[in-house]
């Protein structure tokens, strides 16, 4: 693939040499033409609708350079309207409408002036066809997608997490404003899962032409704070990643500086030849530009000693009291809750922080900077010294993968079991459904083994592997809002990527629940086994001795049930009568067969009524046949206590 970049010069924003410059830099790759009559509607022969997308970050005057120039925003009107175009203007900024923050940019006069509408984007939808890496579903505003051609207009800023925000930051934007949050929480504290996000959403809204307006871009504390530069250029192309790795040439910077660049590189889709038209890289260099403090170093050590040092490792945003107005912007946009307002002021608390620096973009008085940490210090002053030419964005490092561990609590009675059945509830079913939403990604669970129907857990194990680096605190909170009130997550914990549930089990505990008094109880229904007959427990004590030990278990199991083996070796198991008739059978084992603990219930409830002698228990489980034992005891008295590893 290859791909033509123009590269225009723009001293400043006269509306004039700016219409110029955008028409030169259409013309240099192929004409304005070739970019809007596209669409069903064009097909038709009716005009197409055309989007423009510029950065409305939020409302600020032009001069401070935070937001797209209202030239820009007037050329591309007047430019597609020539073109047989109907231009619509749409963005979604972080924090105020659309139309505030169009005011406060000038955009708003120039739309009113040319009577080009506005198009707020706030109708997320899930497009169908996600081809993302990662997540595989994505929300990209309804405008967005109706839209015939979208032409995509960024700003040329640093941005804190990405470095620079550039063309394929931008379309970030067609995310709706209250909805962007959470993808930063998907992303977690990996800037590769954000850039990852960020190339998908590229992929999805497919711009038919990026125009990046870098007459005056911004440096440092950028994208909303930092200090706006005279660099007098305006670049185009049909391929808004090719313009991000010309601005990494043009500031004398490795592509992979910009962690978009560096995803679709590793993911093959930028390594494509790019064809520099009008002024030359070399030419056009821009000599200083301030970058944004380095993000992480990880030196790729273990996860957990990451989490030690993660203050230390990491760049952390940081708050100027003198400069703070307590509007309370960025705690509001926090995704992770990390910012909050307490009685001595906004109080960061930099476990929960996954450094997403939503708080430090929004904050339009410029109080939020970011600060390196101490060890990320001492390898930028090393890398200063080395003259390295290994960018501040690429010493962050970890695999991407995860293994999430859950405990899971769980009232069986609505259900079919735990495992997942087409058309049926059941407890897998439930939890992958909501996993997948709160995470993105179709997600796939592995518990510790089955539950029949009707069964309940206090403790069943799950574990499921995800690319989201959303964190474990954040997983269990979310998740326990998604599911109805008969699931809980008991415990979320990030565990070893060999770890399995299943595999690596040594015991599990069952407990079973009999409720051996004459008055059935209206509370205990669908948690016991009413039994109104006395039982005598000293007789079922006497046979259960009998369980202990390595068994064929045969006779206590469904007839049928395949599996590799049916000896089991049993650790404990004992009988506890608790107040009010509840009487408990606790038993572990290295492993269960199908129905197992009910068939051995049933039976020792069989000694208890009289029916079979303790002593005949043994025969019984040394006959290995089911008909020689008693009946399976109801599914609703049965509780999965713990899985032990
Ligand atoms: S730090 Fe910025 S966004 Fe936060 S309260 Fe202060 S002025 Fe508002
Ligand atoms: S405190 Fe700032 S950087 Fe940390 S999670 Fe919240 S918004 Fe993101």
């Amino acid at each position: 693939m290859e791909s033509s970049v123009s590269i225009v010069k723009c001293k400043d924003y006269d509306e004039e040499k700016v219409l110029s410059a955008l028409q030169r830099a259409i013309d240099l790759i192929g004409g304005i033409q070739a970019f809007v009559n596209k669409g069903s509607r064009a097909r038709l022969g009716a005009k197409p609708r055309v989007l423009l997308k510029p950065n409305l970050l939020y409302g600020k005057s032009p001069e401070k350079a935070v937001t797209t120039h209202p030239s820009v925003v007037r050329g591309m009107i007047q430019i597609v309207r020539e073109a047989g175009g109907i231009p619509v203007i749409g963005d979604s900024p972080s924090m105020g409408g659309l139309i505030r923050a169009a005011e406060k940019a000038g955009i708003k006069t120039v739309a009113d002036e040319m009577k080009c509408p506005f198009v707020e984007f706030n109708r997320p939808i899930l497009p169908s066809k996600v081809e993302g890496k990662i997540f595989k579903q994505l929300e990209i505003d309804q405008a967005v997608l109706d839209a015939d051609v979208v032409i995509n207009l960024p700003k040329w800023k640093t941005h804190a997490q990405m470095v620079l925000t550039l063309g394929v930051k931008n379309l970030f934007g067609c995310v709706p404003g209250p909805r962007k949050p959470l993808w930063h929480l998907r992303a977690g504290e990996s800037r590769k899962a954000f850039a990852q996000i960020l190339l998908d959403i590229y992929r999805v809204v497919q711009p038919s032409l990026t125009i990046l307006d870098g007459v005056v871009g911004m440096e440092g504390n950028g994208p909303g704070s930092g200090d706006p530069i005279p660099l007098g250029l305006i670049l185009a192309s049909k391929n808004a990643l090719s313009i991000d790795l010309v601005v990494c040439d043009l500031l004398g910077i490795p592509r992979k500086s910009v962690p978009t660049n560096q995803v679709a590189l590793e993911d093959g889709i930028g390594g494509h030849s790019i064809e520099v038209l009008g002024e030359s890289v070399e030419t056009s260099k821009i000599s200083r530009f301030a970058l944004p403090p380095p993000f992480a170093v990880t030196w790729n050590l273990p996860g957990f000693v990451r989490k030690a040092l993660k203050n230390a490792l990491t760049s952390k945003p940081w708050i100027d009291d003198q400069l703070c107005e307590d509007c309370e912007h960025c705690a509001e946009i926090c995704p992770a809750k990390a910012l909050q307002k307490t009685s001595e002021g906004l109080a960061f608390d930099y476990g929960e922080c996954i450094r997403c620096f939503c708080c430090q973009e929004v904050c339009s008085s410029g109080a939020i900077s970011i600060k390196p940490g101490w060890a990320l210090k001492i390898v930028g002053r090393r890398q200063k010294a080395e003259k390295s030419d290994v960018a501040p964005s690429l010493i962050e490092g970890g695999e991407l993968m995860r293994n999430i561990k859950l405990i899971i609590e769980y009232d069986g009675t609505n259900y079919q079991g735990w495992q997942i059945q087409p058309k049926r509830p059941t407890i897998q079913g439930m939890l992958e459904e909501k996993l997948s939403r709160l995470m993105g990604e179709r997600i796939r669970l592995t518990g510790s083994g089955r539950t029949d129907s009707g069964v309940h857990a206090f403790g069943q194990v799950a574990h499921f592997k995800t690319q989201s680096q959303m964190d474990i605190r954040t997983i269990q909170r979310a998740l326990n809002n998604l599911l109805p009130p008969d699931i809980v997550i008991q415990e979320v914990e990030e565990v070893d990527e060999s770890f399995h549930a299943r595999k690596h089990s040594k015991s599990k505990v069952y407990e079973y629940r009999i409720l051996n008094r004459n008055l059935r109880s209206a509370f205990h229904r669908g948690y016991v086994w009413h039994i109104p007959q006395k039982l005598n427990l000293m007789e079922m004590e006497k046979a259960t001795q009998s369980l202990i030990g390595e068994h064929d278990f045969s006779a206590f199991r469904t007839v049928g049930s395949p599996t590799r083996t049916t000896v089991r070796r049993v650790t404990r198991a004992e009988w506890k009568r608790d107040r009010d008739g509840l009487i408990r059978f606790e038993i572990e084992a290295n492993g269960f067969l199908k129905q197992m603990v009910r068939s051995i219930v049933g039976t020792l409830v069989e000694i208890g009524r009289g029916k079979i002698r303790a002593a005949d228990f043994r025969n019984i489980l040394n006959s290995k046949d089911r008909k020689e034992a008693g009946p399976t005891a109801p599914a609703q008295g049965l509780f999965l206590k713990e899985v032990k590893y």
